[in-house]
């Protein structure tokens, strides 16, 4: 079997694109690959978090991934602090990464101009902890959304580099992003992507959100000018909604543009938001009850951490032998 591998930060709460864009594709990809998925809370730190609500999302988006119908008993689950060698394998990685490459992510750019106060060093080194993720479990394909593809492709450059210095030792992956859904845009800024972490809350609509929020966001969502409700480029506030409309019914976004044939935007908007809430709705109880369950989350986590660990540390050993540092003591 193929392995394939993913995560998500706890950093606020998880939004309709980490879901039509990431955890909706592992749920359908998990009985045909050996699939690893991560909450990555070292991730998470690369950007100022509170202790207390860093625990809280960390377990609230361990309880979203089994209530969206990722199966512990079928795929790894767990929580990247908890299997030290992403941490040590990332030292080792740092040393063929280089700064120019680094500062020159997308998403380094952008997250240190949002956080100017906070230009840490591991906010820049957060492509190579994501290698390691990867790398540590021979990842074969690794499903994300549009954003993630620069951080792939710096894993596969880095694989790379490390087996022609060093001897084979990693498989370098191949970059999944399923067209539907790769890229959720901001109800509030339809040119950029929805985000987690976006400071207002009106931006996105979370997996959490009450069905009286959500109706209010997609009412509040910035449309465009006209009045036809079509996809198309110059349409982006209308696109987005209709994309998000089809994708939770599965439709296409033709046959989508052929139901409102007509309508107005208040009815259009009205419309996609009672779609969002009722698919939600499912999810979001099963979310409940099992973040009620703490005990049960930490067994899925111990378990986790130890099928995870068991598989990184192989690698781990096979890369520092290859490094020369003296492993059998
Ligand atoms: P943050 O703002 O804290 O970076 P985020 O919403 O970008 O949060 P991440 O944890 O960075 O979420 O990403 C988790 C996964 O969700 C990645 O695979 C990423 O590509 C995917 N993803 C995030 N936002 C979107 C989106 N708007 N559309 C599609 N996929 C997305
Ligand atoms: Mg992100």
């Amino acid at each position: 079997k193929k392995v394939i591998f993913s995560g998500i930060q706890p950093t606020g709460k998880p939004t309709l694109g980490n879901y039509l864009g990431a955890i909706k594709h592992w749920t359908s990809m998990q009985n045909e690959y050996d699939s690893i998925f991560c909450v990555v809370d070292m991730h998470a730190i690369t950007v100022q978090q509170d202790p207390a609500e860093l625990m809280k999302n960390t377990f609230n988006l361990l309880a979203l991934y089994i209530a969206c119908r990722l199966d512990p008993d079928k795929s790894t689950l767990f929580v990247q602090s908890h299997v030290p060698a992403h941490a040590e394998l990332t030292w080792v990685l740092n040393t063929i990464s280089y700064v120019g490459e680094l500062s020159r992510m997308h998403q380094f750019k952008g997250k240190s101009q949002k956080h100017k106060e906070n230009i840490n060093m591991a906010l820049m080194d957060y492509p190579v902890l994501m290698a390691s993720d990867i790398l540590l479990y021979k990842t074969n394909l690794v499903p994300v959304g549009q954003d993630q593809k620069q951080h792939i492709e710096i894993c596969r450059n880095l694989a790379e580099r490390f087996n022609s210095r060093y001897g084979q030792t990693f498989v370098v992956p191949e970059v999944y992003i399923n067209k539907l859904g790769a890229k959720i845009y901001s109800l509030a800024n339809p040119t950029e992507k929805m985000s987690k972490s976006d400071e207002n809350e009106f931006a996105f609509v979370s997996m959490f959100d009450e069905p009286e929020l959500i109706v209010k966001k997609f009412k509040r969502a910035v449309t465009d000018s006209g009045s036809e409700i079509a996809a198309s480029k110059d349409k982006p506030g209308i696109t987005n909604l209709l994309n998000i409309y089809s994708l939770f019914t599965n439709r296409t976004v033709k046959e989508s543009e052929k139901h409102f044939a007509g309508a107005g935007y208040g009815k259009f908007k009205v419309e996609v938001a009672d779609t969002v809430v009722e698919a939600l709705k499912p999810i979001q109880a099963e979310q409940k009850r099992i973040a009620g369950d703490v005990a049960y989350m930490i067994k899925v986590l111990k378990e986790g951490a130890q099928k995870a660990s068991a598989a990184a540390a192989k690698t781990l050993e096979e890369v520092y032998k290859k490094i020369g540092f003296i492993t059998d003591v």
